[in-house]
């Protein structure tokens, strides 16, 4: 068996540094197939073809990259800081030196446009820069002692060993943006990719191998997820768990860490409200909105589920709104258009259910409202409005892309409205008046508030959700933290 798979080659998306594409997991600096030497299948969502075969590890191989990892730790945590920074700057370096390449493995194994996979890069590369500098300023407070003859100290050091569970619908930029903290903060690292998109995770252990990370500090583990992670959540040397996907298996990781008492970072779901005032910039509301809604394909966790627009302004939003998503363009992410597939048939199938839903309870279908003929997996762009409060899209992440909008009359309605979900991830509110933002930022119930705009995120900024929408935050100076403990040293001077 090979070790750099060969079939990409042949496709019309050459790469031109083939190594990039492994198959194999990368654990305690090899690249292997584990004990068994199982492999299995990943295909395109666009059109269904074989990309090429990752292998299948056991929960035997799993610990085995634990052990690996545990032995790397005392030597990488006793490193200068400014030895591991020099690391990550390098594997940022690496990244970007190769953007075009990653870009290209994401798309054909995640479907987005490659101006989007080209975005993520960029964004994913942003985070090793961020921590590679952030290593350097490990944040050690400094208090006067409150004891005679006594001097105090705090400290914070690296927890050991962190196992960090990425999702599919950012498969570069979701490990970067846990692993740059991780290894910055001087814990030595476990990563499970979702089976959907294990290549682009794979490319970046490449790159880590190269840019001189010692053997045991960056391990890639590919395989089914339940047999993979569960070792680890159970293994009592692994002392910190990040994980991004769905709140229902952030829950049963939450329980499955409570044994063993881990470190927990939890990026789950969202259902984004959009919010727009009569007073809003209009042409300015629908444009972010179209972003708000599609980017991804609507497969993002930020992206806006409920349109609440105030009734001033309503019928002029949904038309422009609707004449705008009906211009997108639908097709693969090669071809750059501006929606791409979905990633399996299940999310093709919320999509019909959302909608059907809907306009079973009442709902206008303003366009879109079907499976899109580009192929199986792509969906029309959808908006749908006059969603009654009782729609499943009202309460359910659709993860696809279909718009629900609904008219309200005061703002004291349209907070309560936002604010009535188990999710908390981010809000987007559009209006002019600063009061109202300053009240409306204060009483949303959400970790991230966008005011007039939808980028908001970025290495330096606190990324992360209150509520069922997640625990701690990623990114920034906070996002070092699960990975480190605080310790106290009291010194007696007499
Ligand atoms: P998911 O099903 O929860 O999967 C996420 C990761 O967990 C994948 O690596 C998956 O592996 C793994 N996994 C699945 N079952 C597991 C188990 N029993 N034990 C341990 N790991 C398990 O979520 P998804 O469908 O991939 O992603 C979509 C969700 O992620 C959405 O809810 C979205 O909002 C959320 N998300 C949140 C953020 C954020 O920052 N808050 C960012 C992106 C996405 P396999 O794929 O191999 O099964």
């Amino acid at each position: 068996m090979s070790l750099v798979q060969t079939k990409f080659k042949t496709t019309q998306f050459e790469l031109s540094d083939p190594a990039l594409f492994r198959g194999f997991s990368y654990i305690g600096g090899r690249w292997t197939a584990g004990a068994a030497a199982q492999m299995f299948a990943v295909s395109n969502p666009a059109d269904g073809s074989h990309l090429g075969d990752v292998a299948s590890l056991s929960a035997k191989d799993s610990i085995g990259a634990v052990d690996a990892a545990q032995n790397a730790f005392a030597a990488w945590s006793s490193l200068l800081p400014q030895q591991r920074s020099v690391i990550l700057r390098r594997w940022f370096e690496l990244m970007l030196e190769h953007k075009e390449d990653l870009a290209r493995i994401m798309t054909l194994e995640q479907g987005k446009p490659i101006s989007e996979a080209r975005g993520e890069i960029d964004y994913g590369a942003s985070f090793v820069e961020f921590f590679a500098e952030e290593a350097k300023r490990p944040n050690i407070e400094s208090v006067t002692s409150h004891l005679p003859d006594a001097e105090v100290e705090i400290w914070r050091e690296p927890v050991g060993v962190a196992a960090l569970i990425t999702p599919w619908n950012f498969p570069s930029a979701m490990l970067t943006r846990k692993a740059a903290a991780a290894l910055a903060a001087g814990c030595t690292v476990v990563a499970h990719p979702s089976a959907e998109t294990p290549f682009s995770a794979l490319a970046l252990a490449e790159l880590a191998e190269r840019a001189g990370f010692p053997a045991g500090v960056f391990n890639v583990v590919t395989g089914s997820a339940p047999v993979v992670v569960e070792p680890w959540m159970t293994d009592k040397r692994v002392r910190a768990v990040s994980f991004t996907g769905s709140t229902e298996i952030g829950k049963l990781l939450y329980r499955q860490s409570a044994d063993t008492v881990k470190r927990l970072v939890l990026e789950l779901g969202g259902h984004a409200p959009f919010i727009v005032f009569a007073d809003a910039d209009l042409d300015k509301a629908v444009a972010e909105a179209i972003k708000a809604k599609f980017a991804t394909s609507g497969q993002d966790c930020l992206g806006a589920n409920r349109f609440f627009i105030e009734r001033p302004a309503y019928d002029a939003f949904c038309s422009r709104f609707a004449d705008a998503t009906a211009k997108l363009t639908v097709g693969i992410g090669m071809d750059n258009r501006d929606i791409g597939p979905l990633m399996n048939d299940k999310a093709v199938a919320k999509q019909r259910e959302h909608v059907a839903d809907a306009l079973a309870k009442g709902a206008r279908l303003l366009t879109g409202g079907d499976q899109h003929k580009a192929g199986p997996l792509f969906f029309q762009p959808t908006v749908l409005a006059d969603v009654p409060a009782g729609a499943l899209i009202m309460h359910e992440e659709t993860f696809g892309p279909v718009a629900a909008i609904a008219p309200f009359d005061t703002e004291e309605e349209v907070l309560q409205k936002a604010n009535d979900t188990e999710y908390g991830l981010v809000a987007y509110l559009h209006t002019q008046d600063p009061r109202r933002i300053y009240r409306a930022s204060r009483a949303l119930q959400f970790g991230m508030v966008a005011i007039n705009r939808t980028k908001v995120t970025g290495a330096p900024i606190p990324f992360g959700g209150m509520k069922q929408s997640g625990l701690e935050r990623e990114g920034s100076r906070l996002g070092m933290e699960a990975f480190t403990e605080v310790k106290y040293v009291c010194r007696d001077w007499a």
